[in-house]
């Protein structure tokens, strides 16, 4: 992607083609004037442009990760999903780890598979109550699991 011209969003700038999901990527720091930084992360699920999450399935796992890796850090800002839906970015603060960014990250979807509920799936505290699927979240969770010790390998 030499010949493109650089963008602004970093990922933009990642040969979508060469990456092997699953995996965890920093994907840039950002330092505020105070000296605190917020790591961020790109957690593939997918392999881009090859398969992609459902959205009820997405959507709950949002929900679960949200909640969960709460229980495990006060460290986190945001776990989100990408519209591509192939994936999440994961925010940290003033956490600079990779290694145990990855603990927090299986912690937390090993509390999804235990899990008999989507937290907060109702009509008051989301905004597509209808949309969820604990099972989906939980194939989703178990599949990424299985692939631990590939985590830190982005490229193929
Ligand atoms: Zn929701």
């Amino acid at each position: 992607m030499s010949d493109q011209k650089l963008m602004n969003v970093e990922s933009f700038n990642l040969d979508h083609t060469k990456v092997k999901a699953p995996y965890v990527r920093l994907a840039g720091i950002k330092a505020g004037a105070n000296g605190d930084q917020i790591h961020k992360y790109d957690m593939r699920f997918c392999q881009p442009n090859r398969e992609h999450m459902d959205m009820p399935a997405l959507h709950s796992l949002e929900h679960l990760m949200a909640e969960l890796s709460r229980n495990h850090s006060d460290k986190v800002v945001d776990i989100s999903p990408m519209g591509c839906q192939t994936g999440f970015y994961v925010a940290m603060i003033n956490h600079d780890d990779y290694d145990d960014v990855l603990d927090l990250l299986a912690k937390t979807l090993e509390d999804v598979l235990e899990a008999k509920e989507v937290p907060a799936c109702n009509e008051m505290q989301c905004g597509w109550a209808a949309s969820h699927s604990l099972e989906g979240a939980q194939e989703l969770a178990r599949s990424f699991l299985t692939k631990r010790n590939e985590w830190n390998q982005v490229f193929a």
